[in-house]
Formats: structure tokens, C-alpha cells, sequence
């Protein structure tokens, strides 16, 4: 079985969000268990300080009526030898960020996105790859399946989309359509309300869909940001396969970025990076620390932590949240930790390290999104025992299941409707058990430490996923 996953983000060469994440772990588990991948990203800035790269191929790459030049690269995902094909175009990619500077996308975004589309489907004619599967990823390469199907990609290689978040669609003017070089009958389920909207096109294009847990794959088809009606028309090849978690980067037994490791086993290393963290940020600590590591975006429920901040210090916590996104996000946070400098601190940045320490040293993980496709850093805090509370929504429903004191069942605190009143009263019940009854509180984190969300199992759904869309090609 020989796969190609293409996807704008790879970690740990250019992330984003938890697509990066996925885009890397996924591949190394594949091989693991015997799938052929290669991974294909765009090569930004910077990539040639992580990686030795090495030229593999130069060849020209249709993006509108210009013919593009592309120099192709290979390097590695680290820790494994699966290899990671880099698209060099400096126009396109030698940028300062990945995707824009102001919140927003660059203004070629379209150009960009059918140069690594496109480019990345000629690379493995170019190599001459035997190729069975094209693995697309998000709005970005949505495109590909129907590349394919026209005949500009790999012979008799099937498709696969995965949705990693349905509200960025890709969407552009009409009259761009010339960008992306199809003719009108491949070109007309990418038209959509008056736009052309890449996503659309790839759902309706691809063999298969997939989205990041199963819960997401079951909402998306009732409310799914006006494709709902699109994906319940393909549900026979829709499937939810919730993400993993890379235990070799997230396990606080072996985290070089923490100022001590710890296990289920022995959590004292837990204790003295809450008290670094705190002392590091200036910060009191007497009741539990909740933290927050979120791109500040709308989705994640910001909204209702801004409507009840004050009450949630009320409880007596101290609060550490690590971001950035949203500048008015950005400004609530800055002004709360200048009002509150000894129960606050926010960073706004993006800091891998930081988000390491912050899983490691916080009791609380808040994450009460609007909707999750999967969410990682709720699996992350089980591991790193800090207890998520969380809204059951998406992958957070999947995996978060409500703390039951009289069973000994349960590994976080959920709470269903979107209202700051329900967040605050699953924080209630969080932080009164912290306080009130510190042995059920280590029970409870020993639960989640203990439980296993590695990407072992779902590699394997991928597979057998693969072999389905392979079985479609006879
Ligand atoms: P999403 O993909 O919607 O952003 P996920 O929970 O699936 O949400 O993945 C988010 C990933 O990005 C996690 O690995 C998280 O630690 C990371 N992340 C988000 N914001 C930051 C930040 N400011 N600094 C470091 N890591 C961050």
C-alpha cells in the first residue's frame, strides 16, 4: 500500500494548529505498521534549519495560465524515515507566516494552495511514484481529488479527504476559477453560493472523506457550516476517525521542555512544575492553576470565559492561558492579567515549550469550545494528569467522559449547553473535588494518565480505510 499525504501543515516544520500534528504523527504510525507513505508540504521559511534538505527535482507546475517553477526537496519526519517532499516556490512560501500577517490569509491564497495541489500530484509523476492512495488534507488541497479524476496526478491512485475543521472552507470569487485549471464539468461542485469554495469541491470529488472523530462525522451532517447537506449526500464514504496522540513528543515521563518529569507513578515532578510556572510568571498559586493553550479563535468558547472571568477567579483559581488569534481575544486577556497580575498571566505568543510547561504544571484544562472536530489538547492533559473540563461537543464528547465519584468512573468534567452558567458549574465541580477530596482527585488524574489515546488503533482504521478506497478502483 503506497500512500501520499499532502498537507499545508507539517509538525515540526510549520504548525498552525493540530492539523500539523496529525500530518505528522499519522504518517509515522501508518509505517509502523507497514503502509508506504510519503508526506508532501509547501517549503516556507526556515524549513532548511530543521531539516538537511535535499534536491530532488525541478520541474514547472500550472498555476492559472503561468507556468511556475518548483523545486522539490527531500527531508524527514524526525524519529522515523518516512520522507517529507518540500515544494519550494520562494513567491509563494518564503514568507514570515504560513498562512498570513493580519489574522488572514495571504491574498494569493489560491495561487499558493493549487501551486502545492497541483505541484504535489506532478512531483509524484515526475519521481515516478506508484502511488494507491492520495491522502488530501483540509481546504488547502481539497483539490487534488479532483485533479485526479483529471487525469493530472499518479495513475489509478484513488482519493481521500480529511476534514481536520469544516469552518475554513476555502472560499474565493468566481472569477478566479481560471487559477485552478479545470474544465467547466470537474469545476462545478467546486461552484457554491455564488463562490467557488474549495472544500465543497473536495467533498464531493473525493473517494472517500474522513473527518477527526466520530462524534465531528455524526454532527457535520446536521449542522456543518452549510455543507451539511453535501456530506449527509456522501455519508456512505464518510467516516470519523478520532485523532492520536504522539507519545513520543506529549509524555511527561520523558518531556524535555518540562522543569521536571513525572509518571503515574510517582507525580511529585507534576507538584514542582506548578510551582516554576508559578513562580516563573509571578503568579499565587493556593487553589488550583487552570490553563488554556488555544489559538484565540471563536470556536474554542472564548466567549464564555470573557462573559464570566470574574467569577471563574472567584473560585479561587489562578489562570495561565498561552495564544494568540483574535485581537480582541488578545486585548481581554492582556487587560485581565494587568488587573489580576498575581492570578493571571497570559501569553500571547505561540511557544511550543510554553505549551508543554503549561500542561505539565496546570491542574484544569479548560477547553469548552463551540464545536471541536477532534481537539488534542485534551488528550494531551490526560496524559500530563491535568483534568479537562471540557464542553461535549465533537472529539471532546469522544474522549472526556463526566467524573462519577460513587462509580470511580470518569476523567474530566463536561458540561453540554453553550452558557457561561454550565462552564462555570463543571469548573464548580472541579475545583471543589481538588479542594475538597485531594484523594478522589488523584484518582481521577491517575485515571486519565493512565488511559491510552496513542495512534496506534486509528492508524489502523486508516488503513483499513485505505484498503476500502482501493477496493473501489477494480
Ligand atoms: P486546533 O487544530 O483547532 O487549533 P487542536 O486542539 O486540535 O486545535 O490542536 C491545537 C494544537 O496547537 C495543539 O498541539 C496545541 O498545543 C497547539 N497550540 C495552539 N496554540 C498554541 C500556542 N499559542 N503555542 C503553542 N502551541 C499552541
Amino acid at each position: 500500500m503506497h500512500t501520499v499525504l499532502i498537507s499545508a501543515e507539517v509538525s515540526p516544520f510549520a504548525k498552525a494548529g493540530g492539523l500539523a500534528d496529525v500530518a505528522s504523527a499519522l504518517p509515522r504510525a501508518l509505517s509502523a505498521i507497514g503502509v508506504d507513505m510519503r508526506v508532501i508540504m509547501p517549503k516556507y521559511r526556515g524549513i532548511e534549519a530543521k531539516t538537511p534538505l535535499q534536491e530532488v527535482a525541478r520541474f514547472p507546475v500550472e498555476v492559472g495560465n503561468n507556468k511556475v517553477e518548483c523545486i522539490a526537496y527531500r527531508g524527514h519526519l524526525p524519529g522515523s524515515d518516512v520522507p517529507v517532499f518540500f515544494l519550494g516556490n520562494d513567491y509563494y512560501f518564503d514568507r514570515a507566516q504560513i498562512y498570513g500577517e493580519d489574522g488572514g490569509d495571504y491574498p494569493d491564497a489560491l495561487e499558493r494552495f493549487v501551486f502545492l495541489s497541483r505541484g504535489a500530484l506532478k512531483l509524484c509523476q515526475e519521481l515516478d511514484w506508484q502511488v494507491d492512495v492520495i491522502h488530501a488534507n483540509d481546504w488547502h488541497t481539497a483539490l487534488t481529488p479532483a485533479y485526479l479524476r483529471a487525469g493530472l496526478g499518479p495513475r489509478d491512485a484513488r482519493s481521500v479527504l480529511t476534514i481536520h475543521n469544516l469552518a475554513y472552507q476555502g472560499i474565493f470569487p468566481q472569477d478566479r476559477a481560471e487559477t485552478i485549471g479545470l474544465n467547466d464539468e470537474m469545476l462545478a461542485p467546486f461552484r457554491h453560493s455564488g463562490k467557488l469554495n474549495l472544500l465543497r469541491g473536495g467533498i464531493m470529488r473525493a473517494d472517500y472523506l474522513t473527518t477527526v472523530s466520530p462524534s465531528y462525522a455524526e454532527e457535520i451532517m446536521i449542522s456543518g457550516e452549510g455543507l451539511e447537506g453535501d456530506l449527509h449526500s456522501r455519508r456512505e464514504s464518510l467516516v470519523g476517525i478520532l485523532n492520536g496522540v504522539d507519545y513520543t513528543v506529549w509524555n511527561p515521563q520523558i518531556d524535555r521542555h518540562l522543569w521536571a518529569n513525572y509518571s503515574t507513578s510517582d507525580c511529585s515532578g507534576k507538584q514542582e512544575n506548578k510551582k516554576r510556572l508559578l513562580s516563573e510568571l509571578n503568579l499565587e498559586g493556593n487553589g488550583p492553576l487552570v490553563g488554556m493553550i488555544s489559538r484565540l479563535a471563536e470556536q474554542k468558547g472564548f466567549d464564555l470565559v470573557m462573559a464570566s472571568f470574574e467569577r471563574m477567579l472567584s473560585l479561587g483559581i489562578t489562570f495561565v492561558i498561552l495564544g494568540t488569534g483574535s485581537q480582541q481575544i488578545e486585548k481581554f486577556f492582556k487587560r485581565v492579567a494587568q488587573k489580576y497580575p498575581r492570578n493571571v498571566a497570559a501569553l500571547i505568543t505561540f511557544s511550543e515549550q510554553w505549551a508543554h510547561r503549561i500542561e505539565a504544571a496546570s491542574d484544569i484544562f479548560l477547553m469548552p469550545s463551540r464545536f471541536e472536530p477532534c481537539g488534542l489538547n485534551q488528550m494531551y492533559s490526560l496524559r500530563y494528569g491535568t483534568v479537562p473540563v471540557v464542553r461535549a461537543t465533537g472529539g471532546l464528547r469522544d474522549t472526556v467522559h463526566e467524573y462519577d465519584a460513587t462509580r470511580e468512573s470518569g476523567n474530566g468534567f463536561t458540561f453540554k449547553e453553550y452558557s457561561a452558567e454550565e462552564m462555570l458549574a463543571s469548573l464548580r465541580r472541579a475545583v471543589a473535588l481538588y479542594s475538597e477530596n485531594p484523594q478522589g482527585w488523584s484518582k481521577l488524574r491517575a485515571r486519565g494518565m493512565k488511559e491510552d489515546h496513542s495512534w496506534e488503533a486509528s492508524a489502523k482504521e486508516y488503513r483499513d480505510l485505505y484498503e476500502r478506497v482501493l477496493a473501489t478502483r477494480a
